[in-house]
């Protein structure tokens, strides 16, 4: 393990990322493939890490946003499938194929592109072709347009046509209608193409929200991400149906503590005046470690097991917190101690999903946030 020289750390249970790995493979049909989502540095988790794991335990594929994403894992020795969800331009053709990353294919001149990669000793660049069945974002549109543009790909000898596959805008609702008409376009789709006589060996559709909820719409291999690390896409989906483990913990420790006196104003801008005397406490934590400004006068932290405030605007490297905890019998929280931002300490919690409730955000930007200066230790 590398050194490192600050107390704060996000801590990666990997025992808690197996078991909720474990948790869909148990709950999805019998032969629905798994892909571990390890895009944006694993949802903040260590991407090397995290897709090491997932190889141990055997997922089918490993997803990632972007090319480079992919090659950083090929270079860690990662050997598992790979699919860039992304866009792949044409100049990195030949990058993705000679490295057996799988592209996601959608654009015509891509498809020209891959037509004029020069041959590889019988090597070809293998790709999933995305359709859109209304999240807008990436994927030819209509079941006649993608027809043609499957058989077009299929006639490219360059190319191993290997997926197909579509991505759900609203699968983390309650109402599933939305999700349903989405399914409904993409089994038209994959009829047709079936029709033509066109065998596409992995046909996928599902992100953690289907999993959970729909994992009949998963068909042949469901894209895990956000549950893969123990948080569940939306307060909306059935959380019965699969217990989930928190993978994260961001901790940290009090640097420094001082009785401050009654009307002491603290951090920038005096944001937070102290209302009596009061024990506050410097933690090495800031903004620019991902636990976001916008924080300031909401979030907490744990300290001996307690639910306490930070005190002040969150500075770029650092915030107080408040020290004079409830019950700890006249002892004063000393420089040392543990306190924990996201995650478990005693019988206390602070939820990712908290932090993206203080911020009006989602738990995954919480998580994609924590930056990469803040060490990752593998428990
Ligand atoms: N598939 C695609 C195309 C995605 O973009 C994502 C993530 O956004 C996923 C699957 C995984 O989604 P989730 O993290 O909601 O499981």
């Amino acid at each position: 393990m590398d050194s490192f020289y600050r107390p704060t750390r996000a801590e990666i249970s990997l025992d808690a990322l197996r078991r909720n790995l474990q948790a869909f493979r148990g709950a999805m049909p019998g032969r629905c493939r798994l892909m571990a989502s390890v895009k944006a540095n694993a949802y903040g988790h260590g991407a090397v890490e995290v897709a090491r794991e997932a190889e141990r335990f055997g997922v089918d594929y490993l997803g990632v946003a972007f090319l480079d994403e992919a090659l950083q894992l090929r270079r860690a020795g990662i050997r598992t499938p790979i699919l860039v969800l992304g866009f792949v331009a044409a100049d990195a053709l030949s990058v993705a194929r000679d490295n057996d990353v799988t592209i996601s294919l959608f654009r015509d001149d891509i498809l020209a592109a891959a037509a004029r990669l020069p041959e590889a000793s019988g090597r070809k660049l293998k790709a999933h072709i995305k359709i859109d069945t209304g999240m807008g974002r990436l994927g030819v549109i209509g079941t006649d347009a993608a027809a043609a543009f499957i058989e077009k790909a299929f006639r490219v000898p360059q190319l191993e046509i290997e997926g197909l596959f579509t991505h759900y805008a609203r699968a983390d609702e309650a109402d599933k209608s939305y999700t349903k008409l989405q399914y409904d376009r993409f089994r038209e789709t994959i009829d047709c193409v079936e029709r033509q006589g066109f065998k596409v060996p992995i046909v996928h559709a599902a992100n953690s929200a289907a999993g959970i909820d729909t994992p009949e719409w998963a068909e042949g291999m469901l894209r895990l991400g956000i549950s893969m690390y123990g948080l569940y896409p939306s307060a909306e989906v059935n959380a019965q149906r699969i217990e989930l483990e928190p993978v994260m913990t961001l901790k940290t420790e009090v640097v420094m503590t001082k009785r401050a006196p009654k009307g002491w104003g603290i951090s920038y801008g005096t944001r937070y005046f102290t209302a009596d005397e009061e024990r506050i406490g410097t933690l090495p934590i800031g903004y620019a470690d991902g636990y976001s400004r916008m924080l300031t006068g909401k979030a907490y932290g744990l300290v001996r097991g307690v639910k306490m405030p930070i005190r002040g605007t969150i500075c770029m490297d650092q915030c107080m917190i408040a020290l004079d905890v409830d019950g700890t019998e006249g002892k004063p929280v000393e420089a040392g101690e543990e306190v924990v931002l996201i995650g478990r300490q005693g019988g206390a919690v602070i939820t990712a999903d908290e932090l993206a409730d203080q911020l009006g955000t989602i738990n995954y930007e919480v998580t994609c946030m924590v930056a990469a200066r803040v060490p990752r230790v593998y428990v």
